[in-house]
């Protein structure tokens, strides 16, 4: 594990010892001598323990800071991780997050908590989850950037609580090959990184195809996209003078949206204005609905996904062996072993997520809870196309199966709304997470549910595959150059001390993520 604790400075002139330089340069050039080239020489990248890194780095396991993997190495690496590497990027370590990626601070881990480097009154405060470690690294600096992964908001939210930049590209665009699977149909590769300019050059070294992935987007698909995203580019260029169409949902004023996230949305839209964008007010009435939505269709994909950690295909032995009396009763089918793997092995809120998810998908269950939730999507969904400008890439194409017709009927209905054309917006801005991160002993008070709410910007996106990134923005009353992360110095020395931004999520059409990113660009 990458820990939150920087190597001390003894340490590092042992290592680099100033007597004998041509020895460091010889032992440094044998050491990295696969990496002297390409884009990314010589960068440290840190890498959520959810993604395997393979042989080339034989000492890092891949656990998803689970116990049911406490041991397991990976014998291959994700793709994202060989692309990084062909790249000349170094692997930094493996980062602490949320058991295979279920939560909302990155306390559900089996190797301890996530603390970020703000503090509150001398209280530690939440990083955020999933990906808290890899934001945690790179606030401090530990390394360059990071990768994380994003079901409903895992790289998005802890950059917002940590004071950097989280980027989750369009569903299908990066590799999953390699990840280890929470929710499928919504498990993206995300990049955390200190500002944008730095997000958009990884993500175009890692926006490949990758026929290993059956949903990574194919070439044609892709071909369709670049071109749509240079002929954008040219118009909507920072300082162009085409100025942006900027959609503020009117139903995200909800009641947990705290004074300070909301008056620095309010600020970020001004200043916008001031610098002559357009601002539109538009609505998303499915946004109210999503988070239920996603809080069934995450848990039922990830509890037929987990259904592989029995300690037989998949996961570590018992901490002690079977008694005689377990393995015979196994032997007549009782499944006893399968559930003392499971039962030591899963932490309680993976367990949850699981009896959720099986739950939904009972066959009681089924029509009341998943069939309703994957409507919901398709509402959602239909929300974005809604509001944005470009037509959606995927809905023009022949792949994918028009909507149902009670459906459709209500997305005409919409569209034929008179406001619908002159409403249609570029890209969409947001708080990103509804506060500002709470103290890790007020999130242990808390019932497991309420950290659900921290997801309700974030998840919208996420059931509808669409780009998104958070950017830090000062809060009220900070000067812009103490708004980011303070030096590594000062977090040696015990801590921030609070927080002094807030994130804001800009969301576009999918495959717009070139856009999304020029628009984080403008905000940071
Ligand atoms: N907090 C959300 C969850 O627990 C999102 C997690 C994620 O994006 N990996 O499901």
């Amino acid at each position: 594990m990458l820990s939150p604790q920087p190597a001390t400075r003894q340490h590092c002139s042992r290592s680099l010892n100033p007597l004998q330089p041509q020895r460091v340069r010889n032992l440094l050039h044998n050491l990295f001598k696969d990496h002297l080239h390409g884009p990314l020489f010589g960068k440290l990248i840190a890498i959520k323990d959810n993604i395997s890194t393979g042989p080339s780095t034989p000492s890092l396991a891949t656990t998803a800071a689970s116990n049911t993997l406490r041991k397991h190495a990976s014998p291959f690496a994700a793709t994202v991780v060989r692309l990084l590497e062909e790249n000349g990027a170094l692997i930094a370590g493996k980062t602490n997050c949320d058991e295979f990626g279920m939560g909302s601070h990155s306390l559900n881990s089996a190797h301890g908590p996530v603390k970020n480097a703000y503090v509150r009154g001398g209280h530690a405060l939440s990083a955020g989850g999933s990906s808290g470690g890899s934001a945690v690294a790179v606030a401090t600096r530990q390394c360059w950037a990071a990768l994380g992964t994003d079901t409903g908001g895992s790289v998005r939210l802890p950059a917002a609580y940590c004071g950097i930049v989280g980027f989750k590209p369009s569903y299908g665009l990066l590799s999953r090959w390699g990840l280890l699977d929470y929710a499928n149909s919504m498990d993206t590769v995300g990049v955390l990184s200190r500002d944008v300019p730095d997000a958009r050059s990884l993500f175009r070294i890692l926006n490949r195809f990758d026929e290993e992935d059956p949903t990574s987007l194919p070439p044609s698909v892709r071909a369709r996209l670049s071109s749509a995203n240079a002929g954008e580019e040219s118009d909507k260029s920072v300082g162009n003078a085409r100025s942006l169409r900027i959609g503020v949902p009117t139903d995200y004023c909800l009641e947990e949206l705290s004074s300070p996230v909301h008056r620095a949305w309010i600020r970020t839209l001004n200043r916008l204005q001031d610098e002559g964008h357009q601002l539109v007010p538009v609505n998303l009435p499915s946004t109210k609905q999503a988070l239920s939505a996603y809080y069934v269709l995450a848990p039922a994909e990830a509890s037929s996904n987990l259904a592989k950690y029995d300690g037989v295909r998949y996961g570590s032995r018992l901490q002690d062996s079977p008694s005689h009396q377990e393995a015979e009763a196994d032997k007549s089918g009782k499944g006893v072993l399968f559930s003392r793997y499971r039962g030591e092995g899963f932490g309680d809120e993976v367990k949850r997520r699981i009896l959720l998810g099986a739950f939904a998908l009972s066959a009681a269950a089924m029509d009341n809870y998943f069939i309703q939730a994957q409507k919901i999507r398709r509402l959602v969904q239909a929300d974005f196309d809604r509001v944005f400008a470009s037509p959606n890439p995927l809905h023009t194409a022949s792949s994918l199966s028009p909507p149902k017709p009670d459906l459709a009927e209500k997305i005409a209905d919409e569209a034929s709304s008179p406001h619908s054309m002159r409403s249609r917006v570029d890209v969409l801005i947001t708080p990103t997470a509804p506060t500002l991160p709470p103290t890790i002993d007020d999130v242990r008070q808390q019932d497991p549910l309420a950290s659900y709410t921290n997801d309700v910007f974030t998840v919208p996106a996420s059931l509808a595959g669409l780009p998104s990134i958070s950017v830090p923005v000062p809060l009220d009353g900070v000067a812009e150059t103490t708004g980011r992360p303070q030096s590594r110095a000062a977090y040696e020395d015990g801590g921030w001390g609070d927080v002094r931004s807030a994130g804001m999520q800009v969301i576009g059409q999918f495959g717009d993520d070139e856009i999304v990113l020029r628009m984080g660009e403008i905000i940071e």
